[in-house]
């Protein structure tokens, strides 16, 4: 699971990535407004912690962009503030949860445990780009109504692809998500999608996986 810190307080940014990284999450971080609407919309992440003072956009407009960007991830928002109005607008603008200053780590952990859960329950359990369809539930993957039978890692990778779709992934980031190591010099992935896309797209007009020549792969539905 990988978890998008957005914090300037460098000592609570720390704090954060120490506490969330010993539960076993891999942790990045940015400083600004800015930062974290570009990571967001070209990474996979599964969750966004997200303070609400923030140099350049505040986190309000991080969360609001995001949405509007149909990046519908879970965003738990911190802040100092501890007004109703704030609360609210922060539920409004498109946060799944708020988290006051100071907080108990503990109690941050929990909520973002309970985020997860959720988003896990919440999620369309069938993904379809174009003609593809992905039954998360029964693993089972179909182009064009035929049955593609894929290896375990193979379904892994076609999710996550299919689950982003439209978002480039990145060798390290698919390496980190369906292998869970970060071998940067690993050539697993170049080969695994060389296999995906002799399964998935052979015989059919349109390509669904793309490279993205020296930033990764895509996958892509018919314009
Ligand atoms: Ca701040």
């Amino acid at each position: 699971m990988r978890i998008l810190v957005v914090e300037d307080e460098a000592a609570i940014s720390r704090m954060l990535r120490d506490a969330l990284e010993d539960t076993g999450y891999s942790v990045v971080t940015a400083e600004d407004g800015d930062t974290a609407v570009t990571l967001a919309t070209s990474e996979m992440f599964h969750l966004i912690i997200l303070d609400l003072m923030l140099p350049g956009k505040d986190g309000w407009q991080v969360c609001e962009e995001l949405r509007l960007q149909r990046v519908n991830i879970p965003i738990l928002m911190l802040t100092a503030r501890d007004a109703v109005g704030d609360r609210v607008k922060g539920l409004d603008l498109g946060a799944d949860d708020y988290l006051p200053k100071p907080f108990d780590i503990n109690e941050l952990l929990a909520r973002v445990r309970a985020l997860l859960r959720r988003d896990k329950m919440h999620k369309t359990r069938l993904i379809t780009v174009d003609d593809l369809e992905i039954d998360c539930d029964q693993r089972r993957v179909r182009r064009a109504g035929k049955e593609i039978f894929l290896s375990p890692r193979e379904y892994t990778l076609v999710e996550a692809l299919a689950s982003h779709e439209g978002t480039i992934l990145s060798r390290e980031t698919i390496l980190e998500s369906v292998w869970n190591c970060s071998d940067t010099f690993s050539n697993t992935v170049n080969v695994y999608v060389g296999m995906l896309r002799k399964k998935v797209d052979t015989g059919h007009a349109h390509r669904l996986i793309h490279t993205v020549h020296g930033a990764g792969y895509m996958m892509l539905r018919r314009q």
